[in-house]
């Protein structure tokens, strides 16, 4: 038997690790993606602020600039080639101030150096009032970045790996790495389950990353954590057209208010610098700060329609830029301190990590039967009552809700798990299809879902969990324990 050695290993399924993985895909290599999560997106690339940034904000010069402003243009066609929605509803910095606007000057100043196209400065408040009418009156003027956009996170990240993976890239889950060797021809990742060999290591771990770098014993950066809490609101509880910032602070693009590609209101995120990498809690000062950030740009919020708090980690290395390059390592590419804009930049990083491989020596012949496009299953909720009365026709599991909030039918939450890369987790299933993402979150459908997941997967319900290892949520039948408590046996 001839040994198995990858040409490219990947470590991190986030949006950065599953977009180099599609474009690696496009080409004749043995790629392989590893992560230490039972699915896709189970990192940062799950919980931000889902904005495909204009690129008006980096300072000129740091790679977060450059592949800023080459990521954006790039989401149309990928978005359009893996069926993910996305929409180019801009951007403002709102202003409420006359220093506010002589920032908005220099933002725009810092957009020209960076080449950002159709970016305008709006001191009509009528005109913006217009435009925008849930914004404070106090509004002394805007920076208006029409190419600014929205798309949903989890689906990019699903789509590009679910694509990746039809086109002949291997998937490791629940493997995390845990060491690396450097043999004379290849490397060997040690997970906790198994050794994989390959010639290259593209690190993408995310926050993890200086932890991965110094497993080969490069330790010439640290990530740290910052910390970015989020109030989500009920869909469409107040009219909101753009995404909307305030000035922004040294640290962050500040408290935003902005809309998801499904139409609910979210407030978010705040700037928390912390230890703990695993740390993805809410808290009360960090929510009251984002409600009295969000009131500054629309003071009629109506928080009392949240739905959920959820947090998101930042990965920010020693010098605030991303660390993108070869190493003294042969083989070893750093990917690391991906913090916003990372997931903008996420397709144009993958272009570069293509440039960077052949310019390290790696031939690159472009596979022919490449397929981009990638077919989803029909979004009951989204159809008229004729398309769906003929979807049940041809299976009746689509008159089967599960989700009462986001109209997910059985069919759908089936095909989910059945799918290339398909879903083992509850988080996989609400990620690919929204049930559980509606105002109940999960109170009428949880123990649907785990019972379909359960028949499907055919393992006891008592081994399915939320998102992995030490997230079940059922630990026996109340029969059996009654039995053991009361019968003690
Ligand atoms: C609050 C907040 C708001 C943001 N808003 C935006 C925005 O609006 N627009 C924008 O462009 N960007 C935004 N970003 C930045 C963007 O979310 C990130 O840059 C991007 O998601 C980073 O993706 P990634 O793949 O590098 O990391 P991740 O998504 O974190 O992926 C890293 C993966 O590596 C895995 N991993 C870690 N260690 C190991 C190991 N030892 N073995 C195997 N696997 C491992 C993890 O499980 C994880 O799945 C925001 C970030 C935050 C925190």
């Amino acid at each position: 038997m001839t040994e198995e050695i990858f040409d490219c290993c990947i470590i991190g399924a986030g949006v950065v690790g599953c977009a180099i993985a599609r474009r690696l895909a496009q080409f004749q290599l043995k790629t392989a993606v590893i992560e230490k999560g039972p699915d896709v997106c189970c990192g940062t690339s799950k919980a931000n602020s889902g904005i495909v940034h204009a690129g008006y904000a980096a300072q000129p010069g740091t790679l977060k600039a450059k592949f800023n402003a080459a990521g954006n243009p790039l989401f149309d066609q990928v978005c359009h080639e893996l069926s993910v929605p996305f929409a180019r509803i801009g951007t403002f910095v709102v202003a409420i101030t006359d220093d506010g606007i002589k920032v908005l000057e220099k933002l725009y100043q810092r957009g020209q150096e960076n080449k950002i196209p159709k970016l305008q400065i709006i001191t009509d408040t009528q005109k913006i009032r217009q435009m925008e009418p849930s914004l404070t009156p106090n509004v002394t003027g805007v920076l208006y970045a029409p190419t600014g956009g929205i798309v949903s996170p989890y689906d990019l990240t699903i789509g590009l790996a679910e694509n990746a993976y039809v086109n002949g890239v291997q998937f490791f889950f629940n493997s995390e790495v845990v060491g690396i060797d450097i043999k004379e021809r290849y490397k060997v990742i040690q997970t906790r389950s198994k050794e994989i060999k390959t010639h290259f290591i593209l690190n993408a771990a995310g926050v993890h990353a200086d932890e991965i770098s110094r497993m080969v014993g490069l330790d010439y950066f640290t990530i740290t954590p910052r910390k970015g809490e989020y109030i989500l609101l009920d869909k469409k509880c107040i009219e909101l057209n753009h995404v909307l910032f305030p000035i922004p602070t040294p640290i962050s693009k500040g408290i935003v208010v902005s809309i998801t590609m499904e139409g609910h209101i979210f407030l978010g995120p705040n700037a928390e610098t912390i230890e703990d990498k695993e740390d993805k809690s809410t808290t009360t000062e960090g929510l009251n700060e984002i409600i009295e950030g969000a009131r500054k740009l629309v003071p009629d919020i109506p928080v009392n329609e949240a739905i959920v708090t959820y947090a998101g980690l930042r990965a920010v290395s020693d010098n605030n830029d991303f660390i993108i390059e070869p190493t003294k390592v042969e083989g070893f590419i750093n990917v690391a301190g991906i913090q916003s804009p990372g997931l903008t930049a996420s397709l144009a990083i993958a272009e570069y990590i293509v440039e960077l491989l052949e310019n390290l020596g790696v031939k690159l012949s472009v596979k022919p039967n490449f397929n981009p496009i990638r077919e989803i299953p029909p979004r009951f909720a989204t159809l008229s009552n004729e398309e769906r009365h003929q979807l049940i026709l041809r299976n009746p599991d689509y008159g089967h809700i599960i989700c009462r909030c986001e109209y997910v039918t059985e069919a759908e939450i089936k095909a989910a798990i059945h799918r290339p890369l398909g879903a083992t987790t509850l988080d996989g299933v609400k990620f690919r299809t929204r049930a559980q993402m509606g105002r109940c979150h999960g109170g009428f459908c949880t123990n649907r879902i785990l019972e379909i997941l359960s028949r499907e997967l055919q393992v006891p319900i008592e081994q399915i969990s939320k998102k992995g290892p030490k997230s079940e949520l059922i630990v026996g039948k109340t029969k059996d324990l009654w039995r053991i408590t009361v019968e003690g046996n």
